[in-house]
C-alpha cells in the first residue's frame, strides 16, 4: 500500500511529496520533504493510521532540501537513511549544504526548508548503484540516476518505482518537465538515466513532484527525453547568441510557462510548476553545463 503525503509546503497542495510504503517491517519513505513541513507529514501519516516513528527506513532520491530536508527528523525516531555515496558526507556535515543553499534562497531559507542539523553516522547506511535492500516483504533496489544531481538514485519495488527529480516534474494532469538545477546538471547523463528507467518495465511511477504519474510510463518518458532536449538547446542556443543570463531568466520563464500551456497546463499549474522547479535555476544550471560542454556548443 502506498500513501502518497502532501508536505504543502508555503501552504501550497500538490507541489511537494513525502511517499510512503507499508512493509511487514514498518514503513518505508521515499524523500521526506523540507524540514519546514515535518509537522505536515506527520499529520498525513496519522491520517492513514500511522505514526511518525513508524517510519523505519526512509530512501533519499537525493540530497536537495526539497527532498531530504527532514531526514535527520526521522532519524531522530529511529529510522535508517538509505542514500548515495556521493550524498553521505553532506547528511553528516549539512553546513556546505546550508551554504549554498544560502547563496540561492537568501532570507527565504528558514522558511521555505526550516531546520537543516546532521543525520547521525549510526542512522546513515550508503546505499551503492544496483544494492538491494530488503524491508520486511520487499526489496528496494537503488539505481544510480544521474543528470539532476550527480548523487541520485531511483528506487524499485515490485511493478513500481520512486523516480526522483530525474523521472521529471508533473503536477495535476499537465506535462512532464525536467527540473534543470545547478550545479551538477548534466543533459547526456541525464538522458541515460531515463534509458535505464525504461529497461525497468515497472507499471508504477511515483514523481516527488506529485504523486502517481499519470498515463503510461513510457509515453512520460518521450515527453519529458523530449523537451530535455529541447529546452537545454534552446538555452544553449540564446547563450551562444550572447544573451546574459539575468536577461536570459525572464524569457526562459515565458518559454517555459508557453511550453506548458500548449500541453495543456491552466495559468494556476504554470504558477505551480514554478514553485516546484523555479525557471530561473534552469538557466543558471544550463548556463554552467554549457560553459563546461562548449565543444559540444561549438560543432552542432
Ligand atoms: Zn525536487
Amino acid at each position: 500500500m502506498v500513501h502518497v503525503l502532501d508536505t504543502r509546503q508555503l501552504g501550497r497542495p500538490g507541489i511537494i511529496a513525502a511517499t510512503a510504503v507499508e512493509t511487514s517491517d514498518g514503513l518505508i519513505l521515499f524523500d521526506t520533504g523540507p524540514e519546514s513541513t515535518f509537522t505536515n507529514v506527520a499529520d498525513g501519516l496519522r491520517k492513514v493510521g500511522f505514526e511518525p516513528d513508524d517510519v523505519r527506513h526512509v530512501f533519499l532520491s537525493h540530497i536537495h532540501l526539497d527532498h531530504a530536508g527532514a531526514a535527520w527528523r526521522f532519524a531522530e525516531l529511529g529510522a535508517t537513511t538509505y542514500v548515495h555515496p556521493r550524498g553521505a558526507p553532506h547528511l553528516l556535515d549539512p553546513r556546505k549544504l546550508i551554504e549554498s543553499a544560502k547563496r540561492i534562497f537568501g532570507d527565504e531559507m528558514d522558511k521555505l526548508w526550516g531546520r537543516i542539523a546532521p543525520v547521525p553516522a549510526e542512522r546513515l547506511r550508503v546505499i551503492e548503484d544496483g544494492e538491494i535492500i530488503r524491508v520486511g516483504n520487499l526489496e528496494v533496489r537503488a539505481i544510480a540516476t544521474p543528470g539532476h544531481a550527480s548523487h541520485h538514485h531511483v528506487y524499485v519495488w515490485d511493478d513500481s518505482v520512486f523516480g526522483g527529480d530525474i523521472a521529471g516534474v508533473q503536477l495535476g494532469g499537465a506535462p512532464p518537465v525536467p527540473p534543470f538545477v545547478p550545479p551538477e546538471l548534466d543533459i547526456e547523463s541525464w538522458l541515460e538515466s531515463i534509458a535505464k528507467l525504461r529497461e525497468l518495465q515497472v507499471t508504477k511511477l511515483y514523481l516527488p513532484h506529485f504523486g502517481l504519474a499519470r498515463g503510461r510510463i513510457e509515453e512520460h518518458l518521450d515527453i519529458l527525453s523530449e523537451r530535455i532536449r529541447r529546452w537545454s538547446e534552446w538555452l544553449r542556443d540564446r547563450l551562444r547568441e550572447g544573451i546574459e543570463v539575468e536577461q536570459l531568466k525572464p524569457l526562459f520563464a515565458e518559454y517555459e510557462a508557453a511550453d506548458l500551456r500548449a500541453g495543456g497546463a491552466s495559468t494556476e499549474q504554470v504558477a505551480d510548476y514554478e514553485a516546484a522547479d523555479p525557471s530561473y535555476m534552469a538557466v543558471t544550471a544550463a548556463a554552467r553545463y554549457w560553459r563546461n560542454h562548449q565543444s559540444d556548443a561549438k560543432s552542432s
